[in-house]
């Protein structure tokens, strides 16, 4: 029997650890010095790098990725059986190496990149010794890439980038930005004169490439290939954010049981309000929907690939920002005027919901692609009615009893008494 839910008491054992580490030691430091993990003063690192260590000391840094490439090979059923305890943390992945945006920009070079790509990009972002951003997105419209311009050029040995690319996040702190041109992606170091960042926005940087030149071998992957990277780089990156949004609803899901258990009003616990119930059983239902969306899509894309799994990697990403939306909402309120206080993840939460509808496309793109990927599996129907159109059923089902309709008349009498019915 194939179908199991249960978790191999080694790997269980991994798992135990991952929430103990991230309970006593990341969150600690989330709490007292926020963005540590991120930092690069030699101070912030001191307290950093040794929860890292311990991470590789266990085997699960950069867990999302293959053996030979310097992670253990987990595949995506165990990385999102893991996420969903990173993903409640809020430096965790930057701690366990497997933070976005570096994660989708490894996974890309990992499968493009030359062996020279490999060694000069992706071995010092995996150790954390280079950070990266992805610039994809420009100013004049986001979700529909037939309308991106920026572009380079070839001349002599260097290749020469124009355009302008919106909402790069982390592009103004990386090492090396992932342009997206419309003949290929350019890895393009970010002090490369004629990489202007723009003031605003601070964190999701708005960035001019002017006539920036970078070295022939900073094109990764075919020239006509920024589609397909792209592709890549984004359907791995979505369904690790949907692993986390796991985290994220059980976090607040947590919170609101916990609430509704802890006050009393108009002579009962909350809990013991049949409204409030019904939020916790709703919040329930969709976490546990969700969770097994985001297992089975990374069993798929275990057992086949990122691109043959195309349709769940776009369920799930509009789906974790609508549960998102939805539990963290549900349990802000119950938390009453603290939930809307910063007091709390929950406003934070809630205020991420919008976020994650955008961010790496649009809910709408997304579900356009999942109905025309189910659709593709259908046919219209033949006739005028539809297949499922009871009278036509009928009328074919009564000629596999032709003969005994015609030789009872109390079996004839009960067949026509059931058309009757369901007139
Ligand atoms: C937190 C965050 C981080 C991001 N990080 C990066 C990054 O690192 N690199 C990068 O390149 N980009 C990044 N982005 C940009 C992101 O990819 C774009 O915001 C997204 O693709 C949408 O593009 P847009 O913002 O231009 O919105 P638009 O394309 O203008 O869309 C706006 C709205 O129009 C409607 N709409 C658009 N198209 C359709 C359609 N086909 N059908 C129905 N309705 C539609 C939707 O309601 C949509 O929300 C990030 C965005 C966010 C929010």
């Amino acid at each position: 029997m194939a179908w199991d839910f249960s978790t191999e008491p080694e790997f269980q054992e991994q798992l135990d650890w991952v929430e103990e580490f991230c309970r006593t030691e990341v969150e600690p430091l989330d709490l007292v010095f926020p963005g540590a993990a991120y930092s690069r003063d030699p101070r912030a690192r001191a307290l950093a790098d040794p929860l890292r260590q311990q991470v590789r000391d266990k085997g699960l840094w950069a867990l999302f990725l293959d053996r030979d490439l310097g992670g253990p090979g987990f595949g995506q059923l165990k990385l999102a059986l893991i996420n969903e305890i990173l993903g409640r943390y809020r430096t965790a992945p930057v701690i366990f190496g497997t933070a976005a945006p570096d994660t989708g920009n490894m996974e890309m070079l990992a499968a493009y990149g030359t062996a020279e790509q490999k060694e000069k990009w992706l071995q010092p972002l995996i150790n954390q010794e280079m950070f990266s951003a992805y610039s994809m997105t420009e100013p004049q419209g986001g979700s529909d890439p037939t309308q991106f311009v920026t572009r380079a050029t070839r001349d002599g040995d260097e290749w020469v980038i124009n355009g302008e690319k919106w909402f790069t996040s982390a592009g103004a702190r990386a090492d090396i930005i992932f342009v997206m041109c419309v003949n290929g992606m350019y890895v393009v170091p970010r002090d490369t004169p004629g990489v202007e960042i723009q003031p605003y926005p601070a964190l999701h940087n708005h960035i001019r490439y002017n006539n920036v030149r970078v070295p022939l071998g900073n094109l990764l992957g075919p020239e006509d290939g920024a589609r397909v990277l792209a592709q890549r780089r984004l359907g791995g990156g979505r369904i690790h954010h949907a692993m986390r949004t796991v985290a994220q609803v059980k976090l607040a899901f947590d919170m609101m049981c916990e609430r509704a258990l802890s006050r009393t009003s108009h002579g009962k616990t909350i809990s013991d309000h049949q409204m409030v119930q019904e939020a916790i059983a709703d919040s329930y239902a969709e976490i546990n929907m969700l969770r097994l969306l985001v297992l089975w899509t990374a069993w798929t894309i275990d057992n086949s690939s990122t691109q043959a799994s195309r349709t769940q990697i776009a369920t799930c990403k509009y789906t974790c920002a609508k549960v998102l939306r939805d539990v963290s909402y549900r349990a802000l309120h119950i938390m009453g005027s603290l939930g809307t206080t910063n007091l709390t993840p929950l406003q934070q939460m809630w205020a991420g919901a919008p976020t994650m509808a955008i961010a790496d496309g649009v809910d709408e793109v997304h579900k356009v692609t999942v109905a025309r990927n189910v659709l593709s599996g259908y046919e219209p129907h033949p006739g005028l009615w539809p297949t499922e159109y009871f009278p036509a059923k009928r009328e074919e089902a009564r000629k596999k009893y032709a003969s005994l309709l015609e030789s009872d008349p109390f079996l004839a009498q009960w067949a026509d008494r059931a058309a009757d019915m369901s007139n």
